[in-house]
């Protein structure tokens, strides 16, 4: 884009937006590489969106002048989704908070709202989401255009389960409240899908009664894939059982953590939790902590991008046997490759959904009712290139391995994803993607790198 192209352009964005667009280096410095840290792209223009009317202008304007647009939460992601050449960032930026809970238990709330803002606001009135990623400071929308899986994904399955209706901005500027009965079939490309058929405007979701204390149980264990044989029971179980769950491996120490949610201490205190657990003989701690123990990651500093790590994460999911072989290839494999000390190893259990979400990790072909995600994440300090490339290779051969043993990754993670393999993961469902795509946004300028 030529200097006088760009004043042009900045003009016609800045005569219909609120906030003042970020266009001088150090402004759009932040907006250069994601929380991956391993990818730089300058945009032209950064516009921080606080309403409905700014996403609808700068769509227009994007589109009248040929520029492409590329949406972005807090950045968060790792494959440079949200990261624009020369392009517009449209920034989903935090405003004055916009939470209505009504009666029934549902809440209406913008998808620019911070996860952390919302769950207090459902806490005053003694609601909560479902589901709790393991960060709070991540976009609505960002989490809902990948899925969102947290603690209590055992029972409640994602974040996109719980909503019902959302309003959908298209890549014309055009906009349109979705649900399985209103355009479903744009409700289902919307949710999970990475930002490729338009922009998820509000939402309307389920919210549960907030029960503030959790009692739980800890068991440790001398290898992960003890840990995942401990696991067999969770696959098909339908009873009463404990609705948080988290395992990993950290440092050497590998533990499973249950919860089961109460609403005080003393129901919590007299009330075993419910499931085979506590006939299970592991190394045992039971505990009463509040909801928030099951939350752990912290915002990363904002610095240049070459002062912060690179963070080569991501996610597969499987069945239980998958996640039986994948765990044995894991241990098999080369140990100073897989298992660097500075690797976090964390599965989560995903209860399945009526909906069939075309690019969510559950969505295998697997008839299995509960799946299991396992995440493998390596954080590579600055100036450590040999160390990134072992990372790298590393999720290069879990992702074959995921291919060949029938799951998925989740694309949110740092997976270099080429058209094949995107075919080969998700065949039908990417041919209509790539269907919808050429009649929505014809000439490709709508977020270009959410999926290849
Ligand atoms: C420390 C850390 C912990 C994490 N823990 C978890 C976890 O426990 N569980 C889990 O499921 N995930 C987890 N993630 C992954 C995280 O949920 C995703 O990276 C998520 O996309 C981050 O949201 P964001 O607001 O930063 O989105 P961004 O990274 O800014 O955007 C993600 C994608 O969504 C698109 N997008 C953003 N907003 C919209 C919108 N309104 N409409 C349409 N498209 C949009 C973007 O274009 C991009 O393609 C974690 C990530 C980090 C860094």
């Amino acid at each position: 884009m030529s200097a006088a192209e760009k004043d042009a352009l900045v003009q016609a964005l800045g005569a219909g937006v609120r906030q003042p667009l970020l266009v001088d280096a150090q402004a759009l410095e932040p907006y250069s590489h994601d929380f991956g840290g391993t990818a730089r792209r300058l945009p032209a223009v950064v516009v921080k969106a606080r309403c409905e009317e700014d996403v609808v202008h700068t769509f227009r304007t994007a589109r009248a002048r040929g520029v492409s647009v590329s949406v972005r939460g807090s950045g968060h992601s790792l494959r440079a989704q949200s990261l624009s050449d020369g392009g517009i960032v449209l920034e989903n930026a935090p405003g004055d908070p916009d939470i209505v809970v009504g009666e029934d238990g549902r809440v209406e709330v913008s998808t620019r709202t911070r996860w952390g803002e919302l769950e207090s606001a459902l806490n005053m009135v003694g609601r909560t989401a479902p589901v709790l990623t393991d960060h709070m400071a991540t976009s609505l929308g960002g989490t809902l255009s990948v899925a969102g899986y947290g603690a209590r994904s055992l029972v409640y399955g994602a974040h996109l389960d719980q909503v019902e209706r959302l309003r959908l901005i298209l890549p014309d500027g055009s906009a349109r409240w979705c649900s399985q009965a209103e355009d479903g079939e744009l409700f289902r490309y919307a949710l999970g899908g990475f930002g490729q058929v338009g922009f998820i405007e509000r939402v309307v979701m389920r919210t549960l009664p907030f029960q503030p204390v959790v009692r739980v149980q800890r068991n440790g264990f001398e290898s992960f894939g003890a840990l995942v044989e401990s696991l067999s029971w969770t696959q098909g179980w339908d009873g009463p059982s404990p609705d948080h769950f988290f395992g990993q491996q950290k440092r050497g120490e590998v533990m499973s953590v249950f919860g089961a949610s109460h609403p005080d201490e003393a129901s919590a205190s007299t009330t075993r939790i419910p499931g085979p657990l506590e006939s299970l003989s592991h190394q045992r701690t039971h505990m009463l902590v509040r909801p928030g123990y099951f939350i752990q990651a912290r915002t990363r500093a904002d610095a240049p991008m070459e002062k912060l790590p690179r963070q080569f994460w991501s996610d597969y999911c499987f069945d239980y046997e998958g996640l039986r072989a994948f765990v044995k290839a894991l241990e098999e494999g080369p140990r100073e490759r897989y298992w660097d000390d500075n690797c976090l190893v964390r599965i989560l259990a995903l209860k399945r959904g009526s909906v069939r979400w075309p690019f969510d990790i559950r969505s295998l072909s697997s008839p299995a009712s509960r799946l299991y995600g396992i995440g493998i994440y390596y954080r590579i300090e600055p100036g450590e290139d040999e160390k990134a490339e072992r990372a790298r290779q590393a999720h290069a051969d879990f992702l074959a391995r995921c291919l060949e043993l029938g799951g998925r990754p989740y694309l949110y993670g740092c997976n270099a994803m080429t058209p094949e393999l995107m075919e080969r993961f998700y065949g039908d469902a990417y041919a209509r993607l790539r269907a919808l795509r050429r009649e929505l946004d014809p000439d490709g300028l709508f977020n270009p790198g959410g999926l290849p």
